[in-house]
């Protein structure tokens, strides 16, 4: 039996479902039920007078009180521009969904009776600069000390890995959750977790298939009563069909069939809805996910990864009965459904574990050696036999077992989701973004490269960094995003065509450092993402205050 000293959780933040989970004294990874002894909490929030309800009764709650619920929220994450108003303040999308995270803590924390402080929060392997640190301050305003943001398919691969017997296997991980599609590529080895590959599509999810049946029904609506109204502009008609498609969707997954009934303006009408339409009006989505499995597995094959071992069925909606039935067809491979609700939070929660694990390892070297240990990383340059020594006396004296401590060993290696670069100006005087960092590359990464400038005597060159989906060094710049600026300010005299030279680069995390040089003088600028992206500064600091007294219902 293991005793940890700090336990991290795991937490999968999904855009239609939350869930949190840790590794309990055996090392097997658990979910915590919430309040409502359910295993996901609908991530919604409901702002109710002075309280803030989270779960199934704010989802409940979306249908009499539109304007005061907050859905998907995570597709928001990043944007400037979102902003919830209500009772005369502007929510960000941070702290929207920090409410979320505070209801898993907090329940967490009922059940288990004790602290949940640090947390390993999961997000979409596709999600940008922007997007990430945007989940990382929402774990920051719930409260939390959030030790690692990690991809939702590393984690559903981490899940799978402990669970698996064989050990050099290649798994696709084939995510599709609420509001996202995630196709991974990952290399499960004894020494290391590694993505080779990702790609998907961030708007693509179970929500979609809900649109269709409620397009159907709306359909059905028209024709069975001779109505030209649309009646998805009123709003309590609207939320109540999307309930309602949903819950016809998840009875379609056991079921050929269900009745749906739609009310409106005082009139009722019953449609009943089959699997063989539902799959036939939501076809092309289910094709979507194949093509871009597709166009992964050849950016996988340049890698060298021809091949793979197994499927696993991660996110609610691999359990449309359509989704195994296309993949075996597809691939002639019969997919794993591997606890899909759980899968992700449950590798995080292993992920945590193992830094918890290593947290006391390395405590315990720098200790003994008195030498200043960053992570596991700087393991590979010291005595092996010494390392070897500290993990059992480790597993000695902690209760762990040697494989449970070696096995925290195992290093965890993600690729960039994006290609990073900046924004040049080309021979022909049109603006092209020139990346320096390209998508798929494993992280951590640091890459350079020189840039010249423009004019003679230039007095500043404005760097703007540039993030894109896709991984030719050239783009665009309408297929890139600016996630931030910076400034370098020069000497004067210089000549036209002075090499600037920039630095970025991206930590494990999927975080972006940049530097720029400018090589007459070395003159050098730490380059600081500024970006209204995130919330900052007293606006921050004010969200975290109100959130640190609350009490989520
Ligand atoms: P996730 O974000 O991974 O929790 O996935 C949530 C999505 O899975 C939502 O769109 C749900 O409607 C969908 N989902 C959950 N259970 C089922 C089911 N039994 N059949 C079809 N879709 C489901």
């Amino acid at each position: 039996m293991t005793k940890q000293k700090k336990r991290i959780f795991g937490i999968d933040l999904g855009t239609t479902y939350s869930s949190i989970a840790y590794v309990d004294d055996f090392g097997k990874p658990v979910v915590v039920p919430n309040a409502e002894n359910q295993n996901t909490t609908p991530s919604v929030v409901f702002f109710d007078g002075g309280n803030i309800v989270v779960g199934e009764v704010a989802k409940e709650s979306s249908k009499l009180y539109p304007n005061e619920v907050v859905s998907f929220v995570k597709r928001s994450m990043g944007e400037p521009d979102f902003l919830f108003d209500y009772d005369g303040h502007s929510y960000r999308a941070e702290e929207v969904s920090a409410y979320i995270l505070r209801k898993l803590g907090q329940d967490a924390e009922t059940n288990l009776g004790e602290k949940v402080t640090d947390v390993v929060i999961t997000c979409p392997a596709y999600f940008g600069i922007n997007e990430r640190e945007a989940t990382k301050i929402a774990g920051e305003i719930a409260g939390f000390n959030v030790r690692q943001i990690i991809n939702e398919p590393t984690a559903a691969a981490i899940a799978y890995g402990s669970t698996e017997t064989e050990t050099d296997r290649v798994v696709l991980v084939y995510d599709l959750g609420g509001g996202t599609f995630d196709i991974t590529m990952i290399h499960i080895q004894p020494e290391a977790i590694e993505v080779i590959c990702t790609g998907g599509d961030h708007n693509l999810g179970g929500k979609d298939w809900d649109d269709r049946v409620v397009a159907t029904l709306v359909e059905e609506f028209k024709t069975q009563t001779g109505s030209t109204e649309d009646i998805l502009e009123d709003p309590d008609t609207c939320q109540d069909l999307q309930l309602s498609a949903e819950r016809a969707k998840k009875i379609l997954s056991q079921r050929e069939k269900t009745p749906v009934s739609i009310t409106h303006g005082g009139e009722r009408v019953k449609v009943e809805l089959s699997r063989e339409r539902f799959d036939e009006i939501t076809r092309d989505l289910l094709e979507r996910t194949v093509m871009l499995t597709h166009e992964m597995l050849s950016e996988a094959k340049k890698r060298g990864y021809d091949k793979f071992d197994d499927i696993i069925l991660v996110g609610g909606s691999t359990r449309m009965p359509m989704v195994p039935d296309r993949i075996r067809e597809e691939f002639s491979i019969e997919p794993k459904l591997f606890a899909p609700d759980e899968a992700v939070a449950k590798g995080a929660a292993i992920f945590g574990w193992k830094l918890s694990i290593n947290d006391e390892l390395i405590d315990r070297l720098q200790r003994k050696t008195g030498r200043r240990l960053k992570g596991v990383e700087d393991l590979a340059s010291m005595d092996q036999k010494q390392v070897e020594e500290t993990a059992r006396e480790l597993a000695d004296e902690s209760g762990y077992t040697l494989p449970a401590v070696k096995s925290s060993l195992t290093r965890v290696r993600d690729v960039a989701s994006k290609s990073f670069g900046v924004m040049a100006t080309n021979p022909n005087n049109e603006e092209v973004v020139v990346n320096i960092i390209l998508r798929n590359t494993p992280v951590p990464v640091e890459a350079t490269q020189e840039f010249y400038t423009a004019v003679d005597n230039q007095k500043t060159v404005y760097i703007r960094i540039m993030e894109a989906e896709t991984s030719e060094e050239n783009v665009p710049p309408d297929h890139s995003v600016e996630i931030g600026t910076a400034v370098l300010n020069l000497p004067s005299g210089l000549p036209e065509d002075t090499p600037v030279i920039i630095t970025f680069k991206l930590n494990k995390e999927g975080r972006l450092y940049a530097t720029a040089i400018e090589s007459s003088e070395q003159r050098k600028v730490e380059v600081v993402l500024e970006t209204s992206s995130v919330i900052h500064g007293q606006d921050l600091n004010e969200a975290k205050s109100r959130v640190r007294n609350l009490v989520i219902h």
